[in-house]
């Protein structure tokens, strides 16, 4: 895990490894969340005692995952990872259980995507470190329970509100991550630019900051395709002329949108009229699932003023209009 950006050499994957912060003062931004986990943290450490269970919710890209990583770190615990939808039976989630050992950090990505029995055991595990197995099937079934030593459950979600309230209830603190401001997107990619050894300008870098979706994955993602560009085209520096080229060239547009933003503007604005329209309805209408369409481009472009959710379905707003260059229609619902 400990791999250096020169080690990773070229796959994505282990890039973006490379460029997560290790340490709470490393996290750019989320100012209220790293301090209240801090202390958190700080406080179990004095107790010698494994942490509360923590909830972190937010859309893809922000950091969850980091920050799993970094609780570890700081508990200098070891971190097992796996996901909602990798565990289909409660014998999945029992098996994981019964392996770890006290302290352990489990990572639970997705995790409103756990089956619903498995959710169940994960309730008892949470609070009572106690699992009852069931063995064998109908009235013969027995269940036998089974003490698992104390641990910390970090459990990652797009949305807090999709998750059963006894499994929200069960988190001793729970954080919401916010879309990172243009300025801090800012300082994220002089960082990863100095980890891949990028020669970035400054209004290089704000032009990649203000089309990042207010997302670090996205900035750092569009940092490097970016520098392909400066690589490819010219002489390997990022200035702002080679990151507006670069970006255009990947379809993303001045405000950030991508083609699913816009895609899902366009059936919303073209196809329905601006709304409201449901959002399966909507989510056909792009050919992505309506889980897509509601976590990863929804939040965005509700929180930029595209978008908005009403009791009768999804709307345009102006600003969505104009951004495709359509005319407001002057019955315009917002
Ligand atoms: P999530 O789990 O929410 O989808 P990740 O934790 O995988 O998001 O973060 C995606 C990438 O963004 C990471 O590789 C990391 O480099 C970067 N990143 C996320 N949050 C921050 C942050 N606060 N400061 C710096 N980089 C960040």
């Amino acid at each position: 895990a400990s791999l250096t950006v020169a080690e990773a050499d070229g796959d994505e994957r282990t890039i973006e490894a490379a460029l997560r912060p290790r340490t709470l003062d490393e996290v750019v931004g989320q100012a209220r969340v790293r301090d209240q986990l801090g202390l958190v943290l700080e406080a179990a450490r004095l107790r010698g005692r494994a942490p509360d269970h923590v909830l972190l919710s937010g859309p893809p890209g922000l950091g969850k995952t980091t920050l799993a990583m970094i609780i570890a770190a700081e508990m200098s615990s070891p971190l097992r990872l796996t996901s909602g939808p990798a565990i289909t039976h409660a014998g999945d989630l029992a098996a994981i259980l019964s392996g770890m050992n006290e302290g352990d950090v489990l990572f639970v990505d997705e995790i409103h995507r756990m089956a619903r029995p498995a959710e169940e055991m994960l309730y008892m595990a949470m609070e009572d470190f106690r699992v009852d197995v069931v063995i064998g099937k109908g009235p013969g079934a027995t269940a036998i329970p089974l003490d698992i030593p104390p641990f910390t459950l970090v459990g990652a979600t797009t949305r807090a509100g999709l998750l059963p309230g006894p499994l929200r209830d069960r988190f001793g603190f729970t954080a919401h991550l916010e879309f990172y401001e243009p300025h801090e997107l800012d300082l994220i990619i002089h960082r990863s630019a100095g980890l891949l050894g990028v020669e970035l300008e400054g209004e290089g870098a704000a032009e990649i900051a203000s089309r990042s979706r207010g997302t670090p994955r996205i900035a750092n993602r569009l940092l490097r395709r970016v520098r392909d560009y400066a690589q490819v085209k010219a002489d390997g520096v990022v200035t702002i002329e080679v990151a507006r080229a670069a970006l255009d060239l990947y379809e993303v547009d001045a405000l950030g949108l991508d083609r699913l933003d816009r895609s899902v503007l366009d059936a919303l604005c073209r196809r329905f009229g601006g709304g409201p329209v449901g959002i399966s309805t909507l989510a056909v209408a792009v050919g992505e699932e309506r889980e897509t369409v509601e976590e990863v481009a929804e939040p965005f472009l509700v929180r930029n003023g595209f978008l908005a959710r009403t009791p009768r379905g999804r709307v345009a707003t102006p600003a969505a209009w104009q951004h495709l260059g359509l005319a407001v229609p002057a019955a315009a619902p917002l």
